[in-house]
């Protein structure tokens, strides 16, 4: 043990077993990587990034299926549309057969 160096332990791949991390300390017995403040700021990190994606996906996942009640309301809707909307309902349903 290097009392100069980070005190967290590294797994080697090269020497296929874990030694002394060999940075140099920052605060605390630990290089700024390893320090617990990065690790808990890394994770809080990670979280946020996992909650904006699911909100995005649910958001997406709510869009497509509004678009799908609304393409359904046209189809069964057709005659008594507006010229205008029936060429976008046609110009959709060719593309979505596509
Ligand atoms: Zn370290």
């Amino acid at each position: 043990m290097h009392d100069d160096k980070c005190k967290e332990t590294v797994w080697r791949s090269e020497l296929w077993r874990s030694t002394q991390c060999q940075n140099n300390i920052w605060e605390d017995g630990y290089c700024k990587q390893h320090h617990p403040e990065t690790i808990a700021a890394r994770q809080d990190k990670r979280d946020t990034e996992f909650k904006m994606k699911r909100a995005a996906d649910r958001k997406d996942h709510e869009i497509h299926t509004l678009e799908e009640n609304i393409v359904s309301l046209c189809i069964e809707n057709y005659t008594e549309l507006p010229i205008a909307v029936m060429n976008k309902v046609s110009e959709l349903i060719k593309l979505r057969e596509t």
